[in-house]
């Protein structure tokens, strides 16, 4: 499952952010998942529940933004945003598009205690 190896980097990270920080536990994360990274935020919730047991993470609150993906269109010479990796370019409808980003999942803020 995708997910589920997406959040134990996620916990690896928070727990290398504890160590550097020194704190010890975690109260709220937001996430930003890109519309491309192929991930469902609610998959991602259960997966991030079950990997966080017992962890510092246990409780915190979690907030996932879903940010547009961004493409560059060769038709328009411009960077476009778009709700999917296969939708056609919003301004002029064209189909060569190049992927810049939204394919990851990011850390974006983090409150702890
Ligand atoms: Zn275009």
């Amino acid at each position: 499952m995708h997910e589920l190896s997406l959040c134990e980097r996620l916990l690896d990270l928070l727990q290398e952010e504890s160590r550097r920080h020194a704190f010890h536990r975690v109260t709220r994360i937001r996430l930003a998942v890109g519309r491309f990274a192929c991930v469902d935020p609610d998959a991602l919730r259960f997966a991030f529940d079950v990997v966080r047991r017992d962890t510092l993470a246990e409780g915190a609150a979690v907030d996932i933004d879903q940010p547009p993906g961004l493409v560059w269109c060769e038709d328009c010479a411009r960077e476009r945003e778009v709700p999917t990796r296969i939708a056609p370019c919003p301004a002029c409808g064209s189909l060569r598009l190049t992927p810049r980003g939204g394919d990851d999942l990011t850390l974006v803020e983090l409150e702890v205690a």
